[in-house]
């Protein structure tokens, strides 16, 4: 019999570990304690406040404050434990605070190990038990890494941000994320429409809806490249159009749409973004507390793929649940070789648990909506998807080339289910290729090339149409882009998201794109004038391959680490003194200059002569962008 202490980050999912290894280890004892998440954080000392030492690149950790009561409990459990078993997340952050929950015992001489697992059930925790393991220190490292680098980059920038512009917030990610926004928000306000004409040939009761492609000049019509048709040349065009129509090419292609994919947490955003209308923090905590439930699996992930077993498992809860013949292996999708993430994605830890049922158990409205989500997302990736032909034929008319794609449904797929069966509650994206129910008539045309079609002139019709500007990003689309760029990783969407809204850089609106604020306009001009190189899109995406790269053990993390502080060093040094001269004069002793200073009111300025004749003069920035001189209120006499 031997007395075990386990150790997890989250008080909720205590009760339910200890009854599982209770059951099934009966002759061993069990005590089960929560760290609560991070017990400590990078002390704010030494040199800019970095806590880090700056020869070695070794971080000092200081207890939270709030942790000391928890820290304590769990190093007094440790004493009369015989084994210690760190159970903090499967990810480089559990293993981090693995790691330091170690330390803790590290004068003990215990006997400590590491397991992980995906999903809190009965058997992927006695299965974990059984596959105990040292902490994985390349993981540990990468962690530590990724929090040296967040500081120096933050702390350092923002010092330099605050001095010349009165601005708060610089970050690793938050920049290279607010560059994208402003980026995009010039390229729309700076955008001129262009009004356009476009020319079909219709006719609706045969389903013909034929639309110029190319000109007499074999130029594609519309297109940015080339130009857009005015109403005077659609006037010309049509004038030289004859009533036939020769179908130069016919193409037969089979498709089969698979909208639905494993959930990573990046596309679990995207979704419940976009179906759910629920912002990202929504999302992280709901999806949090459905874990800890022990309802879906570990929800930090960019794995786009289930287990052998769970694939299993679901074929045979669809060939019993639903008719049809409906299942299929999910769509595999390419993922970069990561060491950082848990290697499943999200899903129903049970399928049998179906979204009606949980809906009794669980009170929180977005929990059960977001379960509802994940479920028939699982579900339907692991089904047949509507499939069919596209069929494209290209006709000739005097020189100018028609087109028409007909798709031609022969197999619903999931679109088979009953619409009560499934998940009404959820909003189309209006991206979503969204099969109906009722074919589309097979237009008039013959499956080959060759021959002629012949319909009357009348049947020729403008519309006019606008050129767009691309469009401003959201929360969902951001995540996309950032993941695209491979500049986000799972951990820190989210948190990157908050601080963006925080330091009102970029308000993002419920459920709409973001609106990029004077103050993120600001900041992302004074950041890239002066800090381009740290900030560049390459150069973060580079930072990212060489975290993960530390995490696999192959690369060395502190000569990296100490050459990006000693340059980064010196260019705030430099940016500091030239913000200490500015050219507006105080307007009260006329010497001095106006500095910007610490604020706890937004941006604050203050005559730079305050040592020599003790002017004093300060003034705070109004709602409006003025500047209002500070007055103090007298001292009330009694
Ligand atoms: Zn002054």
């Amino acid at each position: 019999m031997a007395k075990y202490l386990v150790l997890l980050e989250s008080p909720s999912k205590v009760e339910k570990i200890k009854h599982y290894l209770e059951k099934n280890f009966q002759e061993d004892s069990f005590e089960v304690l929560a760290s609560g998440g991070h017990i400590n954080r990078i002390a704010d000392s030494g040199p800019w406040g970095l806590g880090i030492d700056l020869q070695t690149m070794t971080p000092t950790f200081k207890i939270e404050t709030t942790k000391k009561k928890n820290v304590s409990e769990i190093v007094k459990a440790g004493k009369s434990a015989d084994k210690i078993i760190l159970a903090s997340d499967p990810d480089r952050e559990g293993e981090a605070i693995a790691w330091h929950l170690a330390n803790l015992f590290a004068k003990d001489n215990k006997e400590i190990k590491r397991i992980t697992f995906n999903e809190i059930t009965e058997s992927a925790v006695v299965k974990a038990f059984g596959e105990m393991r040292e902490i994985d220190i390349d993981l540990v490292n990468a962690q530590l890494s990724r929090q040296m680098l967040d500081k120096i980059i933050g702390y350092m920038v923002s010092n330099s941000l605050q001095k010349s512009t009165g601005l708060l917030s610089a970050g690793r990610v938050q920049t290279p994320a607010l560059k994208i926004l402003v980026d995009r928000d010039k390229i729309i306000k700076a955008f001129v429409e262009t009004i356009y004409k476009k020319i079909f040939v219709m006719d609706s009761k045969q389903n013909v809806k034929l639309f110029l492609y190319k000109d007499d000049n074999n130029l594609v019509v519309n297109d940015p490249k080339n130009y857009y048709i005015s109403e005077e040349q659609s006037k010309v065009i049509i004038n030289n159009l004859g009533e036939d129509y020769k179908c130069t090419k016919y193409k037969a292609k089979e498709f089969e749409v698979r909208s639905f994919k494993p959930y990573s947490t990046a596309s679990l955003l995207q979704d419940g973004f976009s179906k759910l209308r629920m912002s990202a923090a929504q999302i992280t905590v709901a999806a949090q507390k459905l874990y800890e439930a022990g309802l879906v699996t570990y929800i930090r992930t960019d794995s786009n793929r289930y287990s052998s077993d769970f694939v299993l498992e679901a074929k045979n809860f669809i060939n019993k649940n639903f008719k049809g013949d409906l299942f299929k292996e999910a769509v595999p999708v390419r993922t970069q070789a990561n060491a950082q993430e848990a290697h499943e994605s999200i899903r129903p830890t049970d399928l049998n648990q179906r979204p009606e049922n949980i809906s009794s158990q669980i009170e929180d409205k977005n929990m059960i909506r977001l379960y509802n989500l994940i479920w028939w997302n699982t579900v339907k990736s692991l089904m047949k998807g509507p499939s069919g032909f596209y069929h494209n034929w290209t006709f000739w008319n005097n020189g100018y080339e028609f087109k028409q794609s007909w798709k031609e449904v022969l197999d619903l797929g999931y679109n088979k289910l009953d619409k009560f069966e499934t998940d009404e509650d959820v909003e189309l994206d209006e991206n979503d290729d969204e099969i109906s129910n009722d074919d589309e008539i097979k237009p008039p045309f013959e499956f080959k090339e060759n021959y002629v079609f012949s319909i009357n002139k009348n049947a020729i019709v403008t519309e006019e149409a606008k050129t767009s500007p691309p469009r401003m990003f959201n929360q969902a689309s951001l995540v996309r882009e950032l993941k695209d760029l491979g500049i986000g990783r799972p951990s820190t969407y989210t948190p990157t998201l908050s601080k963006l809204k925080e330091r009102e850089y970029a308000i993002p609106h419920r459920g709409k794109p973001f609106e990029v604020t004077e103050k993120g306009y600001q900041a992302e001009e004074f950041l890239y004038n002066k800090y381009e190189d740290f900030f560049n899109v390459n150069y973060t995406a580079k930072m990212e391959e060489n975290l993960d790269e530390i995490a696999e053990g192959k690369f060395d993390y502190k000569d990296w680490i100490k050459t990006i502080y000693e340059d980064l060093n010196a260019s705030v040094k430099a940016q500091i003194q030239e913000a200490k001269t500015s050219d507006i004069k105080c307007p009260r002793c006329h010497e001095g200059n106006l500095v910007f200073i610490k604020s706890k009111f937004g941006r604050g300025r203050g005559c730079s002569n305050f040592t020599t004749t003790k002017c004093g003069y300060r003034e705070y920035e109004q709602r409006d962008g003025s500047w209002l001189e500070y007055v103090a209120k007298p001292k009330e006499t009694k």
